[in-house]
């Protein structure tokens, strides 16, 4: 390797954190006016940002002004609270605006003022560009080895899936985690890490669809409402979301659904929940409820000759009105509407506040929106970034075992500690640089 180039970093992977990392770096060298160091990105899809397209809808929900370190979860809990108290949402919002990217609220949500992903990804790529920043699109890495440099401390050697090989001084992994795979993300960050020696978390899928018995969700396929979502585990409710819920072939979707997944995931041990779990919606809070109730002992008289399927006529969709019925009474919704008693009236109320869907998991990675598990993070600094096992080795974003909830939390998460790593690989060269 005598006369390859060897480049003082390359990041691998061209999506939030890695092109956060990457500008980052220079932007750092540059305010201290140090000389130029070659950056590169290896990017496995034909183009950089793919993901952050798919995100928001399209609209990329970047951040989130409730910043609660709840939001964020991890083996190691105390880390991303550390990452994010050096690199806080301000700074974020501070380096996206020197970007040019502008944001705007949407209740908490934050999103780029045009509410458009591909805008983002636009001002990340002019600002590789203005940076020197070099993008391969299209370079799979297969393989990194730390190999011994003629006359020089130990570099990198990273080996591409069509067989050449680049070297580089530092190195930053920025390959996401493992779900969505048609955007790149198939865990190659995982094997990387683990060839050098890093402990890997087994990856979950997390803000995703939760399966349920599909008996009703299948009945009611594409139906959508918003109700007071609480998810039980032994009986216990261990989380709760209002939002909208979408029933499915498959059990339940909707991002009250999504919010509350990871909890899901998270008590699933080899491949099966370690205790029963159910989803109990409530349609209607208890004020609407006693209301609800004297409009249908009123609609008990006023329309005792039509059918029970006419109960709740304007009160729910029909499809939802009539398996809520059949759920709560279990007899021909034929009948009229005369037949029900008080006790029965009392348990479809019960049952609209009650609605319980015995959960049997959640789907698969390759539908969830992000990763629970990956590298472990006790083994690189919260202060840092930088690897504790491999002297300028770095990771950042997804790939590393941390996980946000739906609504900015994630992007925040690759954004922050890719800033981290990028300004202490960064300090790094300098001080090397100083040093000749
Ligand atoms: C559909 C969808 C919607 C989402 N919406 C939101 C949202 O609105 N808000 C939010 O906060 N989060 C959202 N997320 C999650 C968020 O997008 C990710 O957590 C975040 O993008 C992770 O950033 P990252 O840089 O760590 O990884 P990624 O953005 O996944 O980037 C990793 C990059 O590494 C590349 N790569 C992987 N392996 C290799 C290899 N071997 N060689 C070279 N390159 C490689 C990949 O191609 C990819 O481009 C969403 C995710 C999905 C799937």
């Amino acid at each position: 390797m005598r006369d390859e180039k060897v480049w003082d970093l390359t990041v691998i992977g061209g999506g939030a954190s890695g092109m956060s990392a990457a500008i980052f770096f220079q932007k750092c060298l540059s305010r201290k006016e140090v000389k130029n160091a070659s950056v590169l990105i290896l990017e496995k899809n034909d183009r950089v940002g793919k993901k952050v397209l798919a995100t928001g809808n399209g609209r990329c929900n970047l951040s989130n002004q409730d910043m609660a370190m709840a939001h964020f979860h991890s083996h190691q809990e105390e880390f991303p609270v550390k990452v994010l108290s050096l690199i806080p949402q301000k700074e974020t919002l501070a380096f996206l605006g020197d970007l040019g990217i502008l944001t705007v609220n949407e209740g908490n949500k934050l999103f780029p003022m045009s509410k458009n992903a591909s805008s983002v990804v636009d001002a990340f790529r002019f600002a590789l560009e203005m940076n020197q920043i070099t993008v391969e699109t299209s370079a799979i890495v297969e393989e990194v080895r730390r190999v011994e440099a003629v006359g020089q401390k130990k570099i990198f050697s990273i080996t591409l899936s069509d067989g050449r090989k680049i070297f580089s001084h530092a190195l930053i992994v920025a390959c996401g985690g493992a779900c969505a795979p048609s955007l790149g993300t198939t865990g190659d960050g995982y094997k990387i890490l683990s060839s050098l020696g890093h402990k890997v978390y087994a990856p979950k899928p997390s803000i995703v669809q939760i399966t349920t018995d599909t008996s009703v969700p299948r009945a009611l396929s594409g139906m959508r409402l918003d109700c007071d979502l609480s998810l039980l585990c032994s009986g216990e409710v261990v989380a709760r979301q209002f939002g909208e819920v979408l029933f499915a072939d498959y059990g339940l979707s909707g991002p009250a659904v999504f919010q509350v997944s990871g909890e899901v995931s998270r008590r699933i041990k080899k491949g099966k929940l370690s205790a029963p779990m159910q989803v109990s919606l409530c349609l209607f809070d208890e004020k609407t409820c006693c209301t609800l109730k004297e409009e249908l002992l009123l609609r008990r008289k006023t329309f005792s000759e039509r059918p029970l399927e006419q109960l709740l006529l304007s009160i729910l969709p029909v499809k939802i009105g009539n398996m809520i019925l059949k759920t709560a009474l279990n007899r021909p919704l034929s009948l009229p509407i005369s037949s029900l008693s008080e006790k029965d009236i009392d348990q479809i109320l019960y049952t609209m506040t009650h609605w319980v869907f015995p959960v049997t998991g959640t789907r698969s990675l390759e539908y969830a929106q992000t990763t629970i598990g990956g590298a472990s993070c006790e083994e690189f600094s919260s202060e840092t970034m930088e690897s504790k096992l491999v002297p300028d080795l770095y990771a950042c974003g997804e790939v590393l075992d941390v996980d946000g909830d739906c609504g900015g939390y994630n992007l925040q998460w690759a954004f922050s500690s890719g800033i981290l790593a990028g300004r202490s690989a960064a300090s790094k060269f300098q001080e090397g640089n100083d040093a000749n």
